[in-house]
């Protein structure tokens, strides 16, 4: 078991560890070595890293930790999906989905264990905010999904999306930390057009995000362009409503020229009107942008229930009618819960 002491090594940049290696008598350059081994190869223990000497190994062993996650259960939908509960090296879990389409192998990923934001349709609410993953922990899950799209389908990964546990815009730093790790040259290499980050849509970091010239995706989860009505079922709006939502995403467009995406469910009797499609198109009309509609996967006792295929039809229509491009999205690994919101690690073991 490790000690309390032992610093996680992949808490430190390469650098870090070079002045390390410098303050124990040994050569900097090392430092790249292991920076190669922790993030490229994703090695689990020092034992991995053969080009060190046993000695190097043996002190890295006794000052540091690597604290990989474990996958620790894995379950197959009978559409392809996999739904994996991840352990944490302090034992909690979050959990993280591969989607297998005809073109794409996706990984779905977690930034929080938990999430704090209380939207009333989404089982992650219920868990609360346990606390924030490091950038190790994001990034070790992509990987785990990388290795089962080789293993179970024998391709490569194609796209990352930000739409596990959690508000990826409350965890920024890490989540960018992590993000550099899998689009660099030192880690991954993907590229950043495949990553999407999807967020309930907290302005002030989407504006920041433009500024620090991010080049991945955006989409927000909408679910309703009427204040009233998307306060009540997401409470972030009451803080930060709509008209400061679209000021930052003029900003998001001016800069990085890039359309959004706005992930948006249908309800029964809450979003289904034609007034609701009405104030979504205007929604559309700020900036460039796209719709998925996702399908309502149930997680409670009918407060929030799929609307008619009608509303839909009506949402499509409309949509279209302004050229504003919408695709119905089918959910995926329902029969695992592994689908959009459904993600409450009811696939722990106690
Ligand atoms: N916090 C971020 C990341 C989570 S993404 C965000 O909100 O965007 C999860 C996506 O699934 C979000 O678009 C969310 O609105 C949607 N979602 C949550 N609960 C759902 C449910 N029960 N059925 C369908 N989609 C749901």
């Amino acid at each position: 078991m490790a000690e309390a002491t032992q610093k996680d090594i992949r808490q430190l940049s390469a650098d870090q560890i070079g002045e390390y290696f410098e303050s124990i008598g040994e050569k900097k350059f090392r430092a790249k070595q292991v920076d190669e081994w922790l993030w490229k190869k994703s090695a689990k223990d020092f034992d991995q890293m053969t080009n060190l000497s046993l000695s190097t190994r043996e002190q890295l062993k006794k000052d540091f930790v690597i604290n990989h996650i474990a996958v620790d259960q894995m379950q197959r939908s009978n559409d392809g999906t996999i739904k994996n509960a991840v352990k944490l090296f302090d034992g909690m879990t979050v959990e993280s989905v591969l989607i297998p389409t005809d073109k794409r192998i996706t990984a779905c990923i977690s930034s929080q264990v938990g999430c704090s934001l209380d939207c009333h349709f989404c089982a992650t609410a219920r868990l609360k905010r346990m606390r924030n993953l490091n950038p190790d922990e994001i990034y070790d899950q992509v990987v785990a999904i990388k290795e089962q799209g080789d293993q179970f389908f024998g391709r490569p990964l194609t796209n990352i999306v930000f739409m596990g546990m959690g508000e990826p815009l409350l965890n920024y730093n890490n989540v960018i930390a992590a993000i550099d790790k899998i689009t660099g040259d030192k880690g991954l290499g993907m590229s950043a057009k495949r990553i999407t980050l999807s967020t309930v849509g907290i302005p002030k970091m989407i504006k920041k995000m433009a500024d620090d010239g991010v080049k991945f995706n955006l989409a927000i989860s909408l679910h309703s362009a009427i204040d009233e009505k998307r306060s009540q079922f997401m409470p972030i709006n009451q803080s930060s409503p709509l008209d400061e939502l679209a000021d930052a995403l003029k900003h998001w467009y001016n800069i990085t020229k890039r359309k959004v995406t706005y992930e948006y469910v249908v309800w029964k009797g809450l979003n289904d009107k034609k007034e609701d499609v009405e104030a979504l198109v205007k929604f559309c009309k700020i900036i460039p942008a796209k719709v998925n509609l996702i399908e309502y996967n149930p997680i409670d006792d009918g407060e929030f229930q799929q609307a008619a295929p009608e509303a839909i039809g009506l949402y499509v229509k409309l949509l279209e009618q302004n050229d504003i491009s919408v695709t119905v999205r089918r959910s995926r690994g329902k029969d695992i819960d592994a689908a959009c919101g459904q993600l409450a690690n009811k696939s722990e073991t106690a």
